[in-house]
């Protein structure tokens, strides 16, 4: 048989990006494709040693720059940097118009999650790990909390403007609408109304709403006492122009007129604003970062790894100390691990909705103990992990939001796997893992988006396994440019995925979606554990822009809308 890629591997004519490095540099003085390199191999840096001018096609230019300084060999041309440099210019044309980011295009810029997109990264551990009910962060537990605050406001608002209440009622706009019925948005909204929170919530309560769609809640609002049914949460238009593609309305009613009402925004993640909303005022971080290249620099002056920085970090914005943060966080990683062990709980059984799709986390975790399947093992245990956590967030039960719901079986398999498994991993190492998984989900956040409804399956399947494959890098010790290797890694083949959930149901691809993105986590902070750091040639920054650019440019179809892929292609019998 023949065996090609040997030949290209042992002959040296075959070297083509060698070749071209070293004709390149010859005729050019300094600048080329080549990069710059030290004694150490280990240190190779990826700068060029000529600075691209702006307004370039960069691509073209630095093709240019070498085919320039290659001809200048062959005909003994000679040409300064400069000149050189400027011929490239020329010669490789504008630059591509540059991409408008993520929200531009689909959401207002009023909104304090776009302004937040500038400035240093100022997002705080409670904000971004919450928990709360499946099956998803933007259509169940933040139309939760946004309902719970529009409830918790009226309770406040003048006795006389009560006196005139009749109802409440919540319209639901854009992605909201299209797919809430499978998020279950309305049971969410109508138990915030009435008083319940996502994270205290008891899930038999949201059970019970579904098997009795029918069933009015009494509610009290000062001396007033209404009545509320899922008939006052209405699926309003699902097309228009929103200031976000998660927009709702919550209204308290005098007859058929609204005495007092706020238009609310589900932004993903379980973040919530308001028209107008200002968002409360947090202390300054230590280490200011809005890249991870800026955040890997600090770490790297301060001979600080990703968890401590961020740790520091975190006292800095929140006023919290070590300890209370490290209270939070052993809290969320003991969520993540019951989640695990409830869904793996339950043998067989049939999830709500019209797929009838059957759990099978118990069962792929039953093999993986079968010594007869042992090259499966490790495999068939991080899916079933993931399996279990995600079936959770299918039934409707609580969950962690990692950063998000429809993701919420990946991190869990990871931390469950790492403390619960052979490594007995200390959970104060479950810490420092939550701490960079954040980090990553924190750049996601800020410089692309955690919603699916913004930027397709691949900012929060793709953004998850980020964070988990950050999270292992950490615990096993890597460096900060380990831990952005593996993120990246996992980010990447992530990139391009869309958001297609079957009858907008979060199960088909989400919850096997999961399985896939903890062990991609998993390879993704193998290779980058193994490989020599320096030489990875993909930084985390490139990928979060392009995962930006991706979501942008993706149909709208494709973005929770159930409106295409296999939403649109598979038939239920
Ligand atoms: S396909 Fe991905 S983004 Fe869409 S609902 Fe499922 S998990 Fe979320």
């Amino acid at each position: 048989m023949k065996t090609p890629n040997t030949k290209l591997q042992r002959d040296p004519s075959f070297q083509t990006s060698n070749a071209k490095t070293s004709v390149a540099s010859k005729g050019s003085e300094q600048f080329s494709t080549r990069m710059n390199t030290t004694n150490k191999e280990d240190e190779v840096s990826p700068e060029l040693t000529t600075q691209i001018p702006a307004n370039v096609n960069r691509r073209a230019f630095i093709i240019r720059n070498a085919v320039i300084g290659a001809a200048a060999v062959m005909t003994g041309r000679t040409w300064t940097p400069e000149a050189r440099a400027q011929q490239a210019a020329k010669e490789a044309g504008p630059a591509n118009p540059s991409l408008p980011p993520l929200d531009s295009t689909s959401m207002s810029p009023k909104l304090d999650v776009v302004k937040k997109s500038k400035g240093p990264v100022m997002t705080i551990l409670e904000e971004f790990y919450k928990v709360g009910p499946g099956p998803s962060s933007s259509h169940t537990i933040g139309p939760m909390r946004i309902t719970y605050d529009f409830y918790q406001r009226c309770q406040k608002l003048p006795a006389d403007q009560l006196g005139q209440a009749t109802g409440l009622k919540v319209h639901l706009y854009g992605s909201l609408s299209a797919t809430g019925k499978g998020h279950g948005t309305e049971r969410a909204s109508l138990a915030g109304l009435l008083g319940k929170e996502p994270a205290t919530v008891d899930p038999k309560f949201l059970d019970d709403m579904r098997e009795n769609p029918n069933q009015s809640y009494p509610l009290k609002l000062g001396n007033k006492n209404f009545n509320l049914s899922l008939k006052d949460v209405i699926y309003d238009s699902a097309k228009g122009d929103f200031p976000h593609p998660n927009t709702m309305t919550c209204k308290l009613m005098g007859g058929d007129k609204p005495i007092y009402e706020l238009e609310y925004y589900s932004p993903g993640g379980g973040f919530y604003e308001w028209k107008g909303y200002e968002p409360p005022k947090k202390g300054q971080p230590k280490y200011p970062y809005a890249s991870m290249k800026e955040l890997r620099k600090h770490a790297e002056d301060n001979k600080l790894s990703v968890a401590q920085l961020m740790m520091a970090n975190e006292v800095a914005v929140s006023g919290k100390s070590e300890e209370q943060i490290n209270a939070f966080l052993d809290k969320i990683a003991k969520a993540m691990i019951a989640t695990v062990k409830t869904g793996l709980s339950y043998k067989d059984d049939v999830l709500p909705g019209p797929i009838k799709l059957h759990s099978k986390a118990a069962t792929v975790w039953e093999r993986a103990q079968d010594d007869k399947y042992q090259t499966d093992k490790v495999i068939a245990q991080v899916s079933a992990l993931a399996l279990a956590a995600s079936e959770e967030n299918a039934r409707g039960h609580l969950v962690i939001t990692a950063p998000t719901g429809g993701s919420a079986g990946v991190m869990p398999a990871i931390v469950y796997a790492l403390t619960q498994g052979p490594r007995q991993m200390p959970m104060e190492k479950a810490r420092e893992g939550l701490l960079a998984g954040a980090a990553i989900g924190y750049l996601c956040k800020h410089n692309a988006t955690l919603s699916g409804a913004e930027g397709g399956c691949q900012s929060e399947i793709g953004v998850a396994s980020g964070m988990s494959a950050a999270f292992i890098a950490q615990v096993m010790g890597g460096s900060p440019l380990i831990v952005e290797n593996s993120a990246e890694s996992a980010l990447e083949h992530h990139l391009g995925m869309t958001c297609d959930p079957v009858a907008g149901y979060v199960q088909v691809p989400c919850i096997e979606r999961c399985a896939f993105g903890a062990v991609k986590a998993w390879i993704a902070a193998m290779i980058a554990t193994n490989e020599i750091a320096s030489r990875h040639r993909v930084d985390l920054d490139t990928t979060i822009k392009t995962l930006a650019d991706t979501g942008r440019d993706m149909s709208t179809k494709y973005k929770e809308t159930s409106e295409a892929g296999l939403a649109a292609n598979l038939v239920l019998c």
